[in-house]
């Protein structure tokens, strides 16, 4: 008897083990670990994962019940991925099937018809002629009510004679393109030629088109090419001159013909000093994880690109992680300038079946290079040769649901399997990251200059305090202002950043200081200029736009804060020869508006380039000559021990946009508090100096990198319910660990309601606890009835970077 071992797709924590189930005969010889199968659980068919097989269980046969079919013909999760996925689970305390969820490509959750292609005219096996009996496409049920072999199936498949198409049937199906053909040999169309009338010119063109062409083209292309229409080419189908056919395209998102091929640069001393050791590591296939500490403009993009090479070079496979924002068409570009079609590009701007046909071509190792966003380091290559981390302290790479995790924990964890080095590269590294390199446990390497030797920009701050009691009342200080008019007249070009995070445009009575907030989840709604409408960013809850503050009846209720609409208004009234491009989430909804709004721009069709955090990293524009920080401090204040550091971050990423070619750059930096140490020393590029304050600041009150956190959120509708589970859940946890081990709360989160429930936390600061997370998953199942009927939710985050 063979017994698959199955993680069913049950979201319930009692369900997190496997459960046997017969292998019937006719798929016995195709069944892999890492397929899906379909399953009875109770009265339900369900989805799961095969995670082994065996040849006997535990239970008796009568308690066995068969699988019921296979989604999968070749397995969707390599053996290393079905371990990462357990390893993903147990250091994130969520489910096994979370966990390969999380791995695999959103369309690959839907559902969708298997076809079968045959792709030979040679003859096939007896069964497999009777399966196709005269078609080219049969639909893949027809195996089963044949009865027909698997195992010929399959190996029809491997030497290329039959092939599986899916057909998804949800919306993100493939895509398919009409082909155009002869149906007729080319002798055939010329005689067609000759008999044509005079004035069918346009069908002359097609047939002489065919007559020197004869392969199929896309209608699209062939059309474009000719500059006809639709009828013209029905015209010839009719006569049985064409034929079309629909065939499946592998959509790429980009055209990989437009990109001029780059070669590899010769390395600045600084550069190669960084890169010799990475080489070694490929080169010996050790694993290690080297800390690239290099300012913007350093030339870290190049080292990355030839270590990929010698990667490629041995026929092994590299990821690349970017964070989403900076996936910018730049970005790409450089990779595919140097790797051509060999790079798959996965991240969030492509629909889900482009994502799909981009993670497809890694899983059928069509390519050795991914570039992708955070989820791209779960890319099933099975021979990686090096895991790259651009930009790394962006917390962007901590996935903020389950599986809660931090794709640099997931690339070491692959580095080590694989014998690969990992890369993790930055201006301004995590704290964590940096104190790890400087014990030793990553290896450093430096880039002090910029490529071209130019000198980072002169930064200017300004108070913003000296200009209200001056009389300037708008949000550009004078400097600011003459700054931007004298770069228009010199036909220079400008980058303003918003600093939005911790910001809102939150509406405020000027009488009495009533702010307008969201009655199910204690924070400040967001007014939107199109709709006049007040919006919950937490829950969607819509309210109009009062008129009069409902607390003093003032009619002063005004909207506050600075959105880039507000400001791209004000800075209409300030300066009004300055053309302005805004980006922002709202002006970038649409796909390919980003890449448009930056040719825009970088064709100098505006002089101003007004944005959010997404300007501020990836982009290098020769012309602009000067950035301004509109609102520099407005993060500082969060409830977050990182808010230092991530404005220290944002304000050296932004000053690197300035002066990286011929023209000399300057920054300008808007603050109400200058004396800030995160303000002063990035206006310097002070890291070391940065770094050693925010250490002191760090091991003071006890933060990471001198203590591990986890964040533990109960959730209910029941306020007393929740403050009761969390108070249970903190006694229980002090009384079980260490004694130097710190549990705080229980406290109302930053965010203490959304959607109506109300949240508490509690929070654990721990130097050495190596049962911590048996222990927290034991608390968790105590309460698995009130989890199970009552709705108690309870999330746990072992290394919390949003602590709202
Ligand atoms: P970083 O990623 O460190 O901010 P980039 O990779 O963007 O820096 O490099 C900055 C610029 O220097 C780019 O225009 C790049 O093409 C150029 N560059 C990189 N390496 C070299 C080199 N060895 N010689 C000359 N120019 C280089
Ligand atoms: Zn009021
Ligand atoms: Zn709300």
């Amino acid at each position: 008897m063979k017994i698959a071992k199955v993680i069913v797709d049950v979201q319930a924590s009692p369900i997190n083990q496997t459960f046997d189930y017969i292998i019937p005969d006719a798929y016995e010889p195709i069944i892999e670990k890492g397929m899906r199968v379909i399953i009875p659980f109770g009265p339900r068919k369900i989805t799961g994962f095969v995670v082994d097989l065996d040849n006997e269980s535990t239970l008796p046969e009568h308690k066995l019940k068969p699988l019921l079919d296979v989604i999968d013909i070749t397995p969707v999760l390599t053996s290393e991925l079905l371990d990462l996925g357990k390893w993903l689970a147990q250091q994130t305390l969520c489910l096994y099937i979370t966990a390969f969820q999380a791995m695999l490509p959103h369309v690959l959750k839907a559902k969708y018809e298997k076809h079968l292609v045959r792709l030979t005219e040679d003859r096939l096996l007896p069964d497999l002629e009777m399966l196709f009996s005269g078609y080219e496409t049969v639909d893949f049920e027809r195996l089963k009510t044949l009865n027909i072999s698997y195992y010929h199936v399959r190996q029809a498949i491997q030497s290329g004679d039959i092939m599986i198409r899916y057909v998804v049937t949800s919306r993100e199906t493939k895509k398919y393109e009409t082909y155009i053909q002869p149906a007729v040999e080319p002798h055939k169309l010329e005689e067609t030629l000759i008999d044509l009338p005079k004035n069918a010119k346009r069908q002359s063109q097609l047939l002489h088109f065919f007559i020197e062409h004869p392969d199929a083209i896309s209608q699209n292309k062939l059309l474009r090419t000719l500059n006809l229409n639709r009828a013209n080419v029905e015209a010839l189908i009719d006569k049985g001159l064409l034929t079309e056919e629909k065939q499946e395209v592998f959509r790429n998102p980009y055209d990989d013909q437009q990109f001029t091929r780059t070669t590899a640069r010769q390395l600045t001393t600084e550069q190669q000093q960084a890169i010799i050791p990475i080489q070694n590591a490929i080169k010996t296939e050790q694993h290690g994880v080297f800390l690239v500490h290099g300012v913007t403009g350093s030339g870290k993009t190049e080292i990355y690109l030839q270590a990929i090479q010698d990667v490629v070079d041995k026929d092994q496979e590299a990821i690349v992680l970017v964070p989403e924002i900076s996936l910018t068409p730049q970005m790409v570009t450089q990779f595919k300038s140097r790797f051509g079609s060999n790079v798959a590009v996965l991240h969030s701007a492509l629909s889900a079946g482009e994502k799909y046909d981009e993670w497809r071509r890694i899983h059928r190792k069509e390519v050795q290079v991914v570039v992708g966003a955070r989820s791209a380091i779960f890319a099933p290559f099975e021979n990686l040769g090096i895991m790259i981390i651009d930009e790394e302290h962006e917390t962007t790479y901590k996935q903020e649901d389950q599986p809660r995790y931090h794709a640099r924990d997931v690339a070491i964890k692959r580095g080590k399997t694989h014998h690969c080095p990992v890369v993790l590269g930055s201006a301004t590294p995590t704290l964590e990251s940096y104190a790890r390199a400087q014990k030793g446990v990553y290896k450093l390497a430096t880039l002090n200059k910029r490529t071209n030797e130019r000198a980072m920009p002169k930064v200017e701050v300004v108070d913003m305090r000296e200009e209200l009691h001056a009389g300037n009342r708008t949000m550009f200080s004078r400097d600011l202002q003459a700054a931007i008019t004298e770069r228009i007249q010199r036909k220079e070009q400008i980058v303003l950043l918003l600093n939005r995070r911790g910001y809102s445009t939150f509406v405020m009575c000027r009488d009495c200081g009533h702010v307008k907030e969201c009655p199910h989840c204690d924070i400040a709604l967001t007014y939107h200029k199109k709709t006049n409408q007040l919006k919950c960013h937490y829950c969607s809850k819509e309210e109009p736009m009062p008129n009069i503050c409902p607390e003093c009846q003032s009619d002063l209720i005004r909207y506050f804060g600075t959105g880039t609409q507000r400001i791209e208004e004000a800075l209409r009234d300030a300066i009004p020869e300055a053309r302005v491009i805004r980006m922002d989430v709202d002006t970038t909804r649409r796909k390919g508006a980003h890449e448009k709004l930056l040719k825009q721009f970088s064709d100098q069709e505006a002089d101003i380039l007004l944005g959010t955090q997404m300007i501020a990293k990836g982009l290098d524009f020769p012309n602009v000559t000067l950035v301004g920080v509109l609102t520099a401090d407005s993060m500082l204040h969060l409830p977050d021990f990182r808010a230092s550091e991530k404005t220290f971050q944002l304000l050296t990423q932004v000053s690197g946009r300035a002066g990286r070619h011929d023209l000399p750059g300057k920054v300008i930096v808007q603050t109400y508090t200058p004396e800030h140490y995160s303000i002063d020393l990035a206006s310097t590029y002070d890291f070391q100096q940065f770094y050693q304050r925010e250490m002191q600041i760090r091991k003071r009150f006890q933060y990471p990198p001198y203590v591990f956190l986890v964040l533990i959120t109960v959730s209910h509708v029941n306020h007393v319910k929740v403050i009761q589970s969390t108070q249970k859940i903190a006694q229980l946890l002090i009384k079980n660990v260490r004694q130097e081990t710190v549990v705080l709360g229980p406290t109302p989160s930053p965010l203490s309601r959304i959607k109506d429930r109300y949240r508490y936390q509690c929070m654990i600061k721990y130097k050495d606890e190596p049962k911590l997370r048996q222990l927290i998953q034991k608390i968790i199942n105590q309460f698995s009835e009130d989890i199970r009927k009552e709705n108690l939710q309870i999330a746990v985050d072992m290394q919390p970077y949003q602590l709202m």
